[in-house]
């Protein structure tokens, strides 16, 4: 027997008119391209959206149509992205981190007719414009003052769309498994693959989000996102905000420790998401300046693992809690959580800081297990490491056009592609990607967690930690160090630091000082590239055995 309940389609453009008529005057803040800071409100913001999906529409742009963004966060590229969910049209958000012939792959993959971009990136288009067949128009995120100085044949003026169409427009009436947005995955191994997004997987994605165990977030929240939304959609803050009528602020092109600081203490802000960096960043700032936060409580750390040293610092030293979170572009992206639960939340600090530093638990919507190599369950004891596979309805099921096969496995679980381990309490924490573990002697190294602890080490800015060819073990464990501007350290500074905090066989066979541990186009360590760049390299303990 089925429910009487009304049919509702779950379509994301509900979010923003919501926030339209019920929270129309809480504002978006935005630091423009062009530098000063745009003040707008949800009542705006819908109109001005609205009246971009007519000029799509006046362009040809049909249900299905990919339209893509090249820009930085905004109000003008939240305006960008309803006006094309709305329609039915679907948003590629494009990362413009990534390599011109990447940015040329996907753009060409996705078959996008029209990209709207920001001032910032008309360099990078112009100059491979005609590695873009599919792309008939170009949109600029910009007024008709700059937009007299843009010399991309064929662009159009956003400023300008928005003053010429009507803010009439309709929206949704569509099926809520229609796609909504697409967003390619770094494409650390072979090329990116297209992660294409339901508006009913984003509808239930914001929902989840929502929740106090997850975001945390209201109404009365000033929320600043410095997490791209070319980045798995902001983390679904561009959706959530809107949803629960929080205020934005959003940083555009400056994500420097003292533009977000600044931001932060003239808007207001109470809650932010980001990338540990991004954080490593403002701390190093906070620390040089002496300066405080007056409203921050809150901040959601994920994209790669939280040191120590930063949940300690927001804590101790100003008052703010770090949520470390888990997820990928495949899961929407959040997958989990590390909110302490009833019975951990009564321990004394330091206890809680191994399940703060773990990547958490999964709220209601998403299903974990983990695996061995043959797909059988292993025991959450927190100490077995396996394969990490989720389930949900805003998990992805296949990739755009196929690509990859079935990604499934029989019991329709994904292969997150990284290992890990889960605890008694539920808390999962990742050790690795399953390509970056390091197997020595038959046993896994966690080369996150030792980068965890030497990132700690108070002169180091970076650490990162690789497997290294060696004859006896298999691979032994290397640690590459980033020092802070001015620092000089040795080798046995940090191999000491590491002394009763990792296990012995877990010791780095040797540290090695590097100028950059290069970072990849969503903020990770680029392990790729420093396994490149350490080709020609042995370490001092590979004596050949005879
Ligand atoms: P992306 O799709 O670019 O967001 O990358 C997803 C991958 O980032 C995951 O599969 C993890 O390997 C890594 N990742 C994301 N969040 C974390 C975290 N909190 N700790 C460790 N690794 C993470």
């Amino acid at each position: 027997m089925l429910g009487l309940m009304q049919d509702w389609p779950l379509t994301v453009d509900k979010f923003l008119t919501h926030a339209a008529q019920w929270h129309g005057r809480r504002e978006v803040v935005s630091r423009s391209v062009e530098g000063p800071i745009v003040r707008t409100t949800y009542a705006e913001l819908e109109q001005r959206a609205k009246r971009i999906s007519n000029a799509l529409l006046a362009m040809g742009v049909k249900p299905g149509d990919r339209v893509a963004t090249l820009a930085w966060n905004s109000g003008r590229h939240m305006e960008a992205w309803y006006a094309i969910m709305g329609i039915g049209a679907v948003c590629h958000t494009l990362n413009p981190r990534l390599f011109a012939d990447q940015l040329c792959y996907i753009i060409n993959h996705a078959e996008d007719r029209i990209i709207f971009t920001d001032l910032t990136f008309l360099p990078v288009l112009m100059e491979h414009r005609h590695q873009m067949p599919t792309v008939e128009t170009f949109i600029v995120l910009t007024d008709q003052d700059h937009m007299a100085k843009v010399d991309l044949k064929g662009a159009l003026c956003f400023e300008t769309l928005v003053e010429t169409h009507s803010p009439d427009a309709k929206w949704g009436g569509f099926d809520e498994n229609t796609a909504a947005g697409l967003c390619y995955t770094s494409g650390t191994t072979g090329n990116p693959k297209g992660v294409l997004y339901s508006h009913r997987s984003n509808f239930l994605h914001t929902l989840v989000t929502a929740q106090t165990d997850v975001m945390g977030i209201g109404s009365r929240d000033v929320v600043l996102p410095v997490v791209p939304m070319f980045h798995a959609n902001a983390w679904g803050l561009t959706f959530t905000c809107p949803a629960i009528g929080a205020k934005m602020v959003m940083p555009g092109p400056k994500m420097d420790g003292e533009s977000i600081l600044e931001l932060i203490e003239t808007e207001g802000v109470t809650f932010s998401a980001a990338v540990p960096t991004v954080w490593q960043m403002l701390l190093q700032h906070m620390r040089a300046t002496g300066a405080k936060f007056s409203t921050l409580k809150r901040v959601v750390i994920g994209g790669s693992a939280v040191p120590e040293a930063i949940i300690r610092a927001f804590h101790d030293d100003y008052g703010v809690e770090v949520i470390h979170a888990w997820g990928m572009t495949e899961t929407s992206p959040l997958g989990t959580q590390a909110s302490l639960t009833a019975e951990l939340a009564e321990l004394p600090y330091d206890e809680q800081i191994p399940y703060r530093l773990k990547q958490g638990r999964p709220p209601a919507g998403v299903q974990l297990k983990l695996t061995d190599d043959e797909d059988k369950r292993l025991p959450h004891d927190g100490t077995t490491f396996g394969r990490l596979k989720i389930k949900g309805p805003f998990i992805v099921g296949r990739y755009f056009k196929g690509d990859g096969g079935e990604i499934l496995d029989e019991e329709g679980f994904f292969d997150t592609g990284d290992v890990a381990t889960i605890d008694q309490h539920g808390f999962m924490q990742i050790t690795d990607r399953a390509k970056d573990v390091i197997k020595s002697g038959g046993e896994w190294i966690s080369s996150i967690e030792i980068e965890n602890i030497a990132c700690g080490h108070p002169k180091a800015a970076l650490a990162a930690v690789i497997g290294v060819a060696h004859p006896k073990w298999d691979e032994r464990p290397l640690l590459l160090v980033q020092l802070k501007p001015g620092e000089t350290a040795t080798r046995d500074e940090f191999l000491e630091f590491l002394v009763g905090k990792i296990a012995k066989w877990w010791m780095p066979d040797d540290v090695q000082f590097v100028s950059e541990i290069p970072l990849g186009a969503t903020g990770k360590i680029d392990k790729k590239l420093i396994r490149q760049r350490m080709a020609g390299y042995v370490l001092p303990t590979a004596e050949p055995v005879g």
